[in-house]
């Protein structure tokens, strides 16, 4: 069966409402190591400092962004914006459009409890869907 982003029409548009960014101690956000230093060279921190401050590794290896408080990304600022932004990673460039989000209607419902983007908007289009998917995959791997 095709996914659901292959016949639906996905409409969104982003309110910066900072949501996707509270990780509520239930997901992380994964990065590459090439990843984590384009951000650490954005910030102009050591190395050494970059690492203790702002990664963090899983049990199995995986790297991913320290816990920051209230469980809220590291990065976000008190006013709901990104510290990274032009630096942030592929999870939070392709967000919403993440394979086990898109590849059903209803997971893609289940998703708009949190993102208040979903469903809004302009149509996306498919192109631009399958790229953020690809992007996701090649991360993944
Ligand atoms: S890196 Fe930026 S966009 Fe990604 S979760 Fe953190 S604050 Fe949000
Ligand atoms: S939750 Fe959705 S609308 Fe809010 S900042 Fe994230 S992507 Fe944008």
């Amino acid at each position: 069966m095709e996914p659901f982003y292959e016949s639906g029409s996905l409409r969104f548009s982003c309110t910066r409402c900072g949501k996707c960014c509270e990780t509520a101690g239930e997901y992380y956000v994964f990065l590459s190591a090439h990843e984590a230093e384009l951000i650490r060279r954005f910030l102009d921190l050591s190395p050494a400092w970059f690492r203790r401050r702002y990664l963090s590794r899983l049990e199995d290896g995986a790297l991913v962004l320290a816990a920051g408080r209230d469980e809220r990304c590291v990065f976000l600022d008190r006013e709901g914006r990104c510290r990274i932004y032009a630096a942030r990673p592929v999870q939070c460039r392709t967000y919403p459009f993440w394979p086990e989000v898109v590849n059903t209607r209803r997971n893609w419902r289940r998703e708009a409890r949190r993102c208040e983007g979903i469903d809004d908007g302009p149509i996306v289009s498919r192109r631009a869907i399958r790229r953020a998917i690809r992007l996701c995959r090649d991360q993944a791997e």
